[in-house]
């Protein structure tokens, strides 16, 4: 059967109109057109929370509201962290934003100024000040981290009256006109939304008249001319002059920062991360501090523990006389944290404390960000830091070594669909290969790719019927870039270091990245890498090891990963917590063995029918679908046996003293036959000379006919499962015979073999009555025939059908156990093909008619019913009914956690999956815990 599902897509484009629980507004409709007079908010209003001078409005519960960054700065400045201060718009102004037609309603508005007395008072400067000027940053900051997707405006506050003041203050000129440069090319680009390359296009043309390389070398003049060139280019494109006042330039950057909640990067990220549409940014308003005030100051990024390996070090990044932007822009390579100890050894200490205090405070790794201004240190942000899987594994560990987090915490702590990336494969150390490169290790694991230079491209190369394995070769990365980073296996950059975009995100999504490979030319007008003299053309083959930062040349082989002792100890605790049994889904003693490794506690379901596909035993499942007569078909089932025996076999011995459930036939018998095509093309290449001429045509043609026969306008509805049994006893008859026989083979020869016999497809009692009689007449006879009377065995059914989830109360009456099939069960109960549903479903995801792929996660107020109900009725009957689930959402987190709700026995997943199944069972006991204790509280 070719049961494919449509890929996983999440839908996350939702404007912020739509209301959440944490966000009440009490809006009328019809407002919006009107403008929104006095805003009701659930927080104090105005909605402006204050940081900064060691106190703060805010703290860090108050994500919601506050956003991430809001909420770290406020937590950061109450611990009496330096941050610069400023004030925090919350997330539901930017609700209201949308809903009052993209305008801030104005009794929010009017207190803008009396929020920026708060930053005043504090720095004793003031905005707009000629003689002291007050310039702030505006930031956005959602509830969860989205790196670089949304806007920010810098150096706000300067024109040509505060640049003189500045220019004073500062001491120097040629600084205050950069950061004025810098300020009207960030808000001609942001706010006014002129491209950023119509502003690159004016430095490099002045830095080629005056025969220079670097920005920094722009002397005053050069600066001065390109404002002037900037501001020209703002008047032709806008139609409006520059604009002067500090506070019109405020309100411009902090809706143009609204207004980036909703822009398609934005919108593709939260579509990635499962983010919702509707939780809006806030904005921080903030007092600048400069990093570029000379080899006094400074700014960088880090992490309090590595995060791509979980070392505990200090681990970043920074650069001197510098500012934010560049250090992950990728143009200046950053020195290695560590430097900083001799460059301002006060301040690297300041910064150690300051950092492990802010670990210590939060209980997990964070990712800072600071600038030294004239030798003093401020912390502009910290949050939770983004990390790898092995890194996020070994730090929960860690830390619950150090006593710093529970074991219950630690198993939270991991996203059990990520561990999947533990899994994956790395090079073949026996490989001979060619390294031609090397950049940084930036995001472990290894993948071999044809090369491809830009997201577009990679993109249509990995999908749309190509599905290459793709590596997106980029001199550096950017937000824009996300699509075709998602696309492909590998990502390999020219520029950037350990914290450039391509690092951190790469990281996040699990794919394996070399950074900064300064080696490497990219040229993507001529769709070439060059490394030395070598040429790689797009579409040739290249390999990445993320995790020495080598670049290879052609494919290397890769082998299995090998799990650490970290990776042991989270999988202990989590079984010592969960009450969900976890199984696998497999097919061939091969499968059993590695699913045991980790960590099955059975086979919940074996297809046979995955048994008869192999050359030698194709062609006796054909003599037996082509027999004439029930004798006919007996002889071909009986050379079809010895096969299955072994495989039965070596399947109980790989999992001695667990339960293995087998199930009995379920596809309909045309998918052992070739297509007609096939065979009338046999025909015709018949040979007249060929001795057996005849026989061969005559099988030829038996065959099409049975091919007739067999066809079914709809064979997922046809003669399958458990209605092949009913026609064809005898194959049922084999099966059963084959199980028995190796179950009570292994048992003699000293292992352990606990079978259980499973019918699929049943809706009718009386079908699983008539199966289980054929089933037990069979073990019987061999039970007697082995002398085995303690063999124990049992026989129940897949609930895949929903007739047979409402009758449940009396299907128990003839069954051991139930597995539900959730996906036969999904196919039927919302009547989509399993086979045809990818052509829309994505559709469906994406216009947010459904949540997710219902084949992928249990649509679980619909179907899920369906399990509930089948299980409630099923036990009504027989109170110790084992019940499982074996279809694909076994393995699927959420629908986890809803079996675990619903009470069932276990979960049954292919072998990968079983790592993110055990851990996804803990954290649903962990989360019920909670609920319990919170609802007692
Ligand atoms: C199911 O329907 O969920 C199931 C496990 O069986 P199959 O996928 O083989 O139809
Ligand atoms: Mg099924």
């Amino acid at each position: 059967m070719s049961k494919k599902s449509a890929p996983k897509k999440t839908s996350a484009t939702k404007t912020p109109a739509k209301k959440t629980a944490t966000q009440k507004t009490t809006v009328k409709k019809g407002t919006a057109a009107a403008g929104i007079k006095k805003s009701k908010l659930s927080t104090p209003n105005p909605p402006y929370f204050y940081f900064g001078g060691g106190k703060a409005d805010g703290h860090a519960g108050m994500k919601d509201v506050l956003g991430g960054k809001g909420a770290g700065l406020a937590e950061m400045s109450k611990v009496g962290v330096p941050v610069p201060p400023g004030f925090t718009i919350t997330t539901e102004v930017c609700t209201l934003f949308y809903e009052n037609g993209m305008k801030i309603p104005d009794d929010i508005d009017n207190e803008l100024s009396k929020a920026m007395g708060h930053i005043e008072k504090i720095t004793g400067k003031k905005f707009g000040d000629p003689a002291n000027p007050l310039l702030v940053s505006v930031r956005s900051g959602a509830k969860f981290s989205m790196p670089g997707m949304m806007d920010t405006v810098l150096n706000l506050g300067l024109n040509k009256e505060t640049l003189e003041g500045f220019a004073k203050l500062s001491g120097d000129e040629r600084f205050a006109c950069d950061s004025y440069r810098r300020f009207v090319q960030m808000f001609g680009n942001v706010v006014l939304g002129i491209d950023k390359e119509t502003f690159e296009e004016v430095i490099e043309a002045k830095k080629q008249a005056r025969k220079i390389k670097h920005d920094s070398s722009l002397q005053v003049e050069d600066l001065n001319d390109i404002i002037k060139k900037y501001k020209h280019i703002i008047k032709k494109k806008t139609g409006e002059d520059f604009p002067d006042d500090p506070y019109q330039q405020l309100r411009m950057s902090r809706d143009a920062v609204f207004r980036s909640w909703n822009n398609p990067r934005a919108i593709s990220y939260r579509k990635l991360n499962n983010i919702p549409g509707n939780l809006g940014t806030a904005v921080n308003v903030q007092a600048m501090v400069f990093g570029n005030m000379g080899n006094n100051s400074g700014t960088g990024v880090g992490f309090t523990r590595n995060p791509a390996t979980g070392e505990k070090e200090f681990y970043g990044e920074y650069l001197l006389n510098a500012q934010g932007e560049d250090v992950v822009a990728g143009i200046r390579t950053p020195q290695p944290i560590k430097d900083l100890k001799n460059d301002m050894p006060v301040v690297f200490d300041q910064l150690r404390k300051i950092t492990s205090q802010l670990e210590k405070h939060y209980r997990d790794v964070q990712d800072f960000e600071f600038t030294v201004e004239n030798g003093k240190l401020y912390m502009l942000q910290t949050r939770t830091g983004k990390r790898t899987v092995q890194a996020a594994l070994k730090i929960a560990v860690d830390m619950v070594k150090e006593k710093l987090i529970t074991k219950e915490e630690a198993l939270m702590r991991i996203e059990p669909s990520a561990l999947d990336q533990l899994l994956h494969p790395r090079l073949d150390p026996a490989a001979k290969y060619e390294v031609i490169a090397k950049g940084l290790p930036a995001s472990p694991g290894a993948a071999s790719g044809v090369v491809y230079f830009t997201s577009e491209e990679a993109v249509e190369a990995a999908t749309a019927g190509k599905g290459k394995k793709v590596i997106l070769v980029r001199q550096e990365t950017n937000p824009d870039d996300i699509e075709g980073m998602h696309a492909s296996v590998g990502i390999l950059t020219s520029r950037g270091g350990m914290t450039s975009h391509a690092a951190v995100v790469a990281r996040g999504m699990g794919k394996c990245c070399v950074a900064g490979c300064e080696a490497a030319r990219v040229r993507v007008d001529k769709k070439q890498l060059q490394i030395g003299k070598l040429i790689i053309k797009e579409g040739e083959v290249i390999t990445l090891n993320g995790s020495t930062g080598e670049v290879i040349i052609g494919d290397v082989a890769t082998i299995e990963p090998e799990l650490s002792g970290e990776f042991a100890a989270l999988m202990e605790w989590a079984d010592e917590i969960r009450h969900l049994r976890v199984r696998t889904n497999a097919d061939t003693p091969h499968d059993a063995i590695q699913a045991r490794k980790y960590g099955a506690e059975g086979i919940g379901l074996c297809r046979t029918e995955h048994m008869f596909f192999s050359e030698e035993r194709l062609p006796i499942v054909q003599e037996m679908i082509l027999a004439d007569s029930p004798e006919e078909r007996m002889n071909a089932l009986d050379k079809l046996l010895p096969f299955q025996k072994e495989d039965f076999k070596g399947i109980f011995e790989a999992m001695d003293g667990l339960p293995v459930t087998i199930r009995t036939l379920d596809p309909p018998l045309h998918e052992f036959l070739p297509e007609k095509g096939e065979i009338e093309k046999r025909i015709k290449e018949l040979d007249k000379a060929d001795e057996e001429y005849d026989e061969k045509l005559n099988r030829l043609k038996k065959t099409l006919l049975r091919i007739e026969e067999l066809k079914e306008v709809n064979p997922m509805l046809g003669h399958r499962g458990c209605r092949l049994g009913v026609v064809y006893p005898e194959i049922t008859e084999m099966q059963a015979r084959a199980i028995i026989e190796a179950a009570c083979e292994v048992n003699k020869a000293g292992k352990k073999a606990i079978p259980e016999i499973m019918i699929p497809l049943v809706g009718h009692v009386n079908e699983l009555r008539n199966q289980r009689e054929v089933v037990e007449r069979i073990v019987n006879e061999t039970k007697a025939k082995y002398n085995a009377r303690k063999l124990t065995y049992s026989i129940g059914t897949m609930i895949e059908i929903p007739r047979a989830a409402l009758t449940a109360n009396e299907i128990a009456t003839e069954a051991e156990f139930f597995s539900f099939g959730t996906n036969d069960l999904t196919q039927m109960s919302m009547g989509f093909s399993r086979d045809d549903a990818g052509k829309f479903l994505r559709y469906y995801v994406d216009k947010g008619i459904l949540p997710k792929d219902p084949f992928i996660s249990l649509d679980q107020e619909g179907v899920g019913q369906l399990v509930q109900m089948g299980t409630d009725r099923g036990r009504a009957t027989k109170p110790d009914l084992k019940v499982g689930i074996c279809g694909e959402h076994g393995g699927d987190p959420d629908s986890i956690a809803f079996c675990h709700k619903v009470g069932l026995n276990y979960v049954s997943c292919s072998p990968f999956r079983v790592p993110i199944a055990r851990l996804a069972a803990a954290q649903a006991t962990i989360m019920e815990k909670q609920k319990t204790s919170e609802r007692d509280k």
